[in-house]
Parts: structure tokens; sequence; C-alpha cells
């Protein structure tokens, strides 16, 4: 039996998918927990614990969440009901203290489960438990190699290159926090949002970003998520802290196969691999299939387009000012660790040095970051376009061809096809291969 808990506090994330709640406790509780229909509540009767003032609300409301009650249901069991705007399939668990949160006890709440019927569950497991009991069945996907499709002449047939792009941190997990309490989750998003604009602006390519608003998703969710929409690249937007308020500069970092190359990268990737455990839940932390995939030979050519793009990055994000360090740096996060998309983490800055957490805040200075970030993009792809895609139309030189009527045949304008090719002039040589840019409408 668990010591007598005080609730001392509520916090609410709203994701598309699904609405969390988090209590905070004064010790670990054991909750049980049911639905109720008509209207749609969610109970949870906690044995042994209190509101820590009788004064106490627990007020919060957001996604499925209408509003919170909470009342003693006998001298010793605390009844919290969330009152919902529709059915919804509890999960609940308990997370052990770390660094940045006491004793939790989370509910998210899934709309897609089945209409809500009574249904209680218990679960306790508080003693050491971050893993929560009620472990919600996880679909494994052999990761499929890089199947791309057959390049081919025909504009309806191209697709475009999807760009992943995934804003660290959310909802509980602020990352990191500035002297002036700017916070990593927000300025990230921000400067996520321009990117993903100035992607959907770029002709053949679009846009998808991991999370959309603030709240949390987990590590492999990320992955998962641009796996889904099969990205060619993933891009993760982060601004740390480090312990040296000096430290500044931007970083661009790839997967590391063994180990760190440096002090900085490996406290990096544990913080950051820790926001599992911080905002979200590990819920598969030991998917073991993913890490024998990267041993598979299919990484390396996976690692050589990261590492080519974040070079690409990196020449970019120098343009800005200085950078962390002169080189790509190889960590070991857990984003980073898709085995058929070329990944890559952009530390924009130190959020920990007062300079930057200021830069960070400021639009203009976001915009250029993200700038940068589309430079090195469409550098890359320029050079590196995947068949099938928009960017990868060619077209070789027939006789008595001319430039405007390839221009016409495209439907590009002359300027475009000649500046794409960096041709000076317009003769054309039988048997060249031209790039075709991508257009909006092809
Ligand atoms: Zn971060």
């Amino acid at each position: 039996m668990f010591a007598a808990a005080d609730f001392e506090r509520v916090r609410l994330w709203a994701a598309p998918d699904h609405t969390r709640v988090v209590f905070d406790t004064t010790g670990p509780v054991s909750h049980e927990i049911f639905t109720l229909p008509d209207p749609a509540r969610i109970v949870i009767d906690v044995p042994g614990a209190k509101l820590s003032s009788p004064q106490q609300s627990l007020t919060a409301s957001g996604g499925l969440v209408k509003s919170i009650r909470a009342a003693q249901n006998s001298p010793d069991v605390l009844r919290i009901v969330l009152d919902l705007t529709r059915h919804a399939k509890p999960r609940s668990f308990h997370l052990a203290p770390n660094g940045q949160y006491g004793h939790r006890v989370v509910i998210d709440l899934y709309e897609d489960g089945p209409a809500a019927s009574t249904q209680a569950n218990t679960a306790g497991n508080a003693a050491g438990g971050k893993t929560p009991r009620n472990r919600a069945a996880k679909t494994v996907t052999a990761p499929q190699p890089a199947a791309r499709q057959q390049a081919t002449t025909s504009p309806d047939e191209l697709r475009d290159l999807v760009i992943a792009i995934d804003p660290g941190h959310g909802g509980d997990d602020p990352g990191a926090i500035g002297r002036n309490k700017t916070r990593e989750k927000d300025v990230v998003l921000s400067i996520a949002r321009r990117l993903a604009a100035l992607v959907e602006k770029e002709p053949g390519m679009r846009p998808v970003l991991t999370r959309e608003g603030d709240y949390y998703i987990g590590l492999r969710q990320r992955i998962d998520k641009a796996r889904a929409h099969k990205a060619d690249l993933f891009i993760s937007i982060h601004a740390d802290a480090f312990k040296d308020h000096r430290a500044n500069g931007s970083s661009v970092f790839v997967l590391s196969r063994r180990g760190a190359s440096s002090e900085m990268a490996r406290v990096l990737a544990a913080r950051e691999n820790a926001a599992d455990l911080v905002g979200g839940v590990s819920l598969d932390d030991k998917d073991d299939l993913l890490r024998e995939v990267l041993l598979d030979l299919s990484q390396t050519a996976t690692l050589e387009a990261s590492f080519s793009v974040a070079g690409n990055m990196l020449g970019e994000l120098q343009r800005l000012g200085k950078t962390h360090k002169k080189t790509v740096q190889q960590a070991g996060f857990v984003v980073l660790k898709s085995p058929d998309i070329p990944s890559l983490l952009v530390e924009t800055a130190f959020i920990s040095n007062p300079t930057e957490e200021n830069r960070l805040r400021d639009a203009r200075h976001q915009q250029r970051l993200a700038q940068a970030m589309i430079s090195g993009i469409r550098d890359y792809f320029g050079k590196h376009p995947p068949p099938g895609t928009r960017v990868a139309r060619q077209y070789v030189v027939k006789s008595g061809d001319t430039l405007s009527d390839i221009a016409v045949q495209f439907r590009v304008s002359l300027n475009d096809l000649r500046g794409y090719n960096g041709l000076k002039s317009d003769t054309l040589r039988v048997g060249a291969t031209l790039r075709i840019p991508p257009t909006q409408d092809s």
C-alpha cells in the first residue's frame, strides 16, 4: 500500500490523436480508472490521496476534456472525474520522478477507441515503473529498404519530395529553458513552421510536421510519422542548453554508429533521448528490430546521404554566423535512427547563451535559420534528386531541339531552364541531359 499522497497540480496537452492529462502528486499512488457513458466521463479513484488543500481545484480543459472535478469520495479515496467532450478510451500510468518533475499520474485519452463502456483497469505499478502497465498494442513494421519509384518522363506520375520537419520536445517537455524563460519547445516549433512554409513554396517539395502544436510525441513516433509519409529527409530542430553559457553557434548532427564524436554530442544525445521520460513515455525503447537494422549495410547509404545533406546545411548556417563546430557532428539521437531516411538534427543555437536566447526569440532570426535550412535542402536535392520525384525530371536533347521548344514542352520558363542547368548560351548539344526544373503544377 502506498503512503498518503497529495494531488497538487494538473496539466493538460491536446494532441491531434489524443489528450494527455498529467497530475503532479507528492508521492507514488495507485489508482483505478473507469469510463462512464452518457455523458462521457472518466473516473479516477485514488485510495489514500487527497487534494493538497481543501480549496485546491484541479482545473484544466482542452482536447477531449471539457472539465475536471475532484472530491473526496470517502475519507480515504480521492475521486477525480474528467468530463469529456466525447467518448474516449483511457490509458493511464504512474511516472516516477525525474530531473524535471516529481511523481505523476498520466491519463492519455484516445478518441478512436471503441465506444466507451464501463471498463475498469488498475494501473498501480508505482514502485519503480516508468513503463506503463497497460501498453497499447504496437505494431512494428519492418523498415522498408529505400524503394523509390522508377524514374519516369510522365509528369503525372512524378511525386513530390517529402521533407519531415521535427520540432523537438513539446507539451509537458519544454526542452531547455533560457535565462529569460524562453522555452526550447516554443522557438523550435516556430522555426519549424517557418521552414514548413518555405518547403511548401518550393516547387516539387512538400513538408510534414511531426508535431503541429504544443504537445509531446514520442521519439519513435516521430520517426514513424516520417516513414508513414514516405519522407525523403528528416530534420529535427532543437535549441539546447549546455553547462557552459559561453557555448554558442549552430551544430548539425547525424547518427553515430558507435558512440558520439564529442563530449558535447554525448551530453546532448543523453538529454534528448531522455525526453521520452520527461514529457512523454517511452513505449518502444526496446525496439530491437530497428536497432538490428542499424547494423545493416543499408544504413550506410542512408548515413552517407545524411552526411551529405548535413554538410550542405552546415555550410548555409555558417553564412548566418559562427557555427559551434566546423564539421558535421555525430551522436546517438534516437530520432536520427531511421534506417532508410536520411536524417539530421540541427541545434540552431544554445538557448543557455543569453545572446543566442535573444536571437532565438527574434522572428527575423528564426526566418533566417529556416532560410538557411531550405537552402541546404535545395542544394542537396539539386545534386541528388531521388528518382521518380519532380525535382528529378530530365530530358535528353535530340537533333533539332531548341531550348525554347523544351521549355514549352515542360511548361517551364526559358529563364528557369537556363538557370537550373547553368547554361550560358541557348546552343544545345545533341545527347546532352537537361535537368527540368520542377513547377508548381507539374
Ligand atoms: Zn532539444
